[in-house]
């Protein structure tokens, strides 16, 4: 249990309350977030409250104060999470794993960026220079993902609108030799538009507002953001924010990644070629389109070093296969318009990804140097998008609340239900704790046939037939009795809802409404291969390897690529998959309001994270729990030369008996509890005290 730093700071683990009701616990969290105490342990995860405001708890006097301590001998702090992961795998050779969660501008991203400075800053005491170089790419490599990956909501002004997980390589002496970033459906809608009081992608403003003069003619760009129809959406932003100063930051630190100078040209001039793009405007000609703007096509066509002829063509015709022959078809107006949205969101998503595999180049550790530093640990540090809800809420948030449905569902796994279940087995008395389980809804979502990504992949299969409003029928039949599902069909009364419209999902954090309206097309995520093959085929050879599938003539595009949504399953099993894989260690981070305030401790909006977060369920499970437990024959292999009952070897009846004589010998009984294969160990402090003895006698 965590030092204690005085009673006036309240309860530095929840697990000391008095008693674990709702009203002890709010009233503790409140106490500590009023005293600046934002950290708080359950065992070992840490709550952490978003301060809003700079608290000088991240120096080097603090890490130095972490540094290979144990968690509960100093006070709550990230930096004891991240020190509990690495000694875990460090001295047992464990691959291990923070995952944070909470919802949308907790503070998971701060988190993350401080566990990772902790860990830069706590290894390589030899300061090897191939160490230093792979540390400092790790963190340069947050700013770069953090401005094209980054945008201003209505909830964080700095919101992560795409997931990463973060593998970092360690070798035997415990030492950062690699890491991989994988990263998880970037948003991205927003670059085409955004909701009020929203920003686009931070990389738009840093380059219109932060690039040289020179530059910017190169880029046949204003500095002016009013000027583009994708940034025009006007946003007071924080005087904080210095996007001018960020652009100088970022473009050091891709040099320092090791982009070179004409690939970091080709990101400026794909920015440059979407923002240009979003001007390009179509009229009518009786009804056939044209473009009205033909500079504007001039100008992306030499961004993207393309021709004028053939990038008018991909934007008014696309090239169909029927049967053997190979037709041009013109685009009807809105395909028109459809067809630039997608080319523009398309082109800014593959340059993320581009830019994320290009850091995992430099980062990765290769096979042959593996096998050259031993064997080679892990551990993972995950800061996805957290759970939000907004006035409209479309795919992309149905996406992200059913990956924080995921993420609730492992927690519940490895913290409250496996553990009871050992304690079932093992025959040590238990009172089982109720709490909720969320699996019903991630079912709702991506069960087989009948779930909802199913469904809507049924109705992408129809092409250009089912509409959105027919999507929402397919959904009303079969689950319109699901307790976590509704719509204005199912529930007529429920005059929240839009006809034809909105679906609800109850999740576990709270009720969201979704507005169908563009999920078939999000879903189908359609780009026309002409836009690829023009890319394939642009004289800019960086441009060329973003797009190898360009390369397909149109006759040998025949299979239908996985839908968005499912592609988007598929990875969110596997990354559950890879967690559950590690020894997990929890940060859970809650927002103390919505005003951004330093000052404001909102009761009702904490009281909400602290129920669905099911941290009272936590510290009851935890209370009731133990911190340790091994196998008899283990445990004596550890610490029989403490008794001269168990040294060198006992001859009592079973090796329980013998642990059993050991714990009593030694004061522990009340600490310890005896399970059919293994004993159990409330307090880590017994642990400790074990340690102790046994270092003395060896
Ligand atoms: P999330 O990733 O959970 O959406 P962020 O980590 O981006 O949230 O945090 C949102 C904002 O809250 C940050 O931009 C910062 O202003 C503030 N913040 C979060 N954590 C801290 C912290 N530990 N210290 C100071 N400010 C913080
Ligand atoms: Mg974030």
């Amino acid at each position: 249990m965590a030092e204690q730093e005085g009673l006036q700071y309240g309860k530095a683990d929840f697990v000391l309350m008095d008693s674990v009701t709702l009203p002890e616990f709010m009233d503790n969290l409140k106490l500590r977030f009023e005293k600046g105490r934002i950290y708080t342990f359950i065992g070992e995860v840490v709550v952490s409250m978003n301060p809003y405001k700079n608290l000088p708890i991240y120096g080097k006097d603090t890490i130095e104060q972490y540094k290979g301590r144990e968690l509960y001998e100093r006070p709550p702090h990230l930096f004891s999470i991240a020190d509990a992961a690495y000694k875990a795998m460090k001295r047992r050779c464990k691959d291990t794993c923070i995952v944070i969660s909470g919802e949308s501008g907790a503070g998971k991203t701060e988190a993350s960026k401080y566990i990772m400075q902790y860990i830069a800053a706590i290894t390589n005491p030899s300061q090897r220079a191939e160490v230093e170089r792979v540390k400092n790419m790790l963190l340069k490599s947050n700013c770069v993902l953090e401005a094209f990956g980054n945008a201003k909501t209505t909830r964080n002004d700095n919101s992560s609108r795409f997931g990463k997980y973060m593998d970092i390589n360690f070798d035997f002496k415990g030492d950062p030799i690699g890491g991989h970033i994988s990263n998880y459906l970037l948003e991205k809608s927003r670059v085409i538009v955004q909701q009020l009081g929203e920003r686009n992608f931070h990389s738009f403003y840093q380059l219109i507002l932060g690039a040289p003069e020179q530059t910017l003619r190169s880029l046949h760009l204003q500095k002016d953001i009013s000027s583009y129809m994708y940034t025009r959406s006007i946003v007071q932003m924080k005087s904080s924010v210095n996007d001018a100063g960020e652009f100088k930051e970022v473009s050091e630190a891709m040099k320092v990644i090791g982009f070179k100078p004409e690939e970091i040209q080709t990101v400026y001039k794909v920015l440059a070629a979407i923002l240009h793009l979003g001007n390009l405007k179509f009229t009518l000609d009786g009804d056939t389109p044209l473009i009205e703007n033909s500079k504007v096509v001039s100008v992306v066509a030499d961004l993207l070093g393309s021709k004028f002829e053939l990038l008018e063509k991909a934007l008014l015709y696309r090239t169909v296969a029927t049967g053997r022959d190979v037709i041009d078809k013109q685009h009807t107006e809105q395909e028109a318009s459809y067809g630039r949205d997608a080319f523009a969101k398309a082109i800014y998503e593959r340059l993320f990804c581009w830019i994320v595999t290009h850091i995992n180049d430099v980062i990765d550790v290769k096979k042959q140097d593996a096998a050259l530093h031993g064997k080679n640990t892990v551990i993972g540090v995950l800061d996805i998008y957290g759970f939000e809800i907004f006035d409209n809420n479309s795919f992309e948030q149905f996406c992200i609340n059913y990956c924080n449905e995921k993420l609730q569902q492992l927690f519940i796994q490895l913290v409250l239900t496996q553990e009871q279940e050992e304690y079932k087995r093992e025959g040590i008395p238990w009172k089982h704790i109720d709490y909720f389980n969320n699996q019903i809804i991630v079912d709702l979502v991506e069960q087989q046939h009948r779930g909802i990504i199913s469904l809507l992949d049924d109705a992408c299969m129809n092409v250009g037939k089912v509409t959105d409003p027919m999507f929402l029928d397919a959904l009303n039949k079969p689950l319109g009795k699901h307790a976590h599902y509704s719509s204005r069909k199912t529930c007529p009364t429920d005059k929240a809802l839009e006809y034809d419209r909105d679906f609800r999902i109850r999740h576990y954090a709270g009720d969201v409404v979704y507005s169908v309206v563009g999920f078939i097309d999000k879903n189908k995520d359609t780009l026309f291969q002409d836009f690829k093959r023009l890319l394939y085929n642009s004289t800019n050879p960086v441009l060329k390897n973003m797009w190898p599938e360009g390369k397909l003539s149109i006759t040998e595009v025949t299979k239908r690529p996985l839908t968005a949504a499912t592609l988007f399953k598929n990875s969110m099993i596997a990354l559950v998959d890879n967690l559950a894989s590690k020894e997990p260690y929890y940060v859970r981070c809650i927002k103390p309001n919505d005003k951004k305030s330093p000052a404001l401790f909102d009761e009702e909006r904490c009281k909400h994270q602290v129920e669905y977060l099911g941290l009272l369920e936590n510290v009851r499970v935890r209370r009731a729990g133990f911190a340790y437990r091994q196998v008899y024959e283990k445990f004596l292999h550890r610490y029989k030369m403490i008794s001269q009952l168990t040294w060198p070897n006992h001859d009592l009846p079973s090796d329980q008996i013998a642990v059993q004589k050991l714990l009593t010998e030694c004061g522990f009984q009340q600490d310890a509890a005896y399970g059919k294969t293994k004993v159990f160990i409330r307090t880590p402090r017994t642990l400790f005290s074990l340690e102790e003895k046994r270092s003395e006698m060896l």
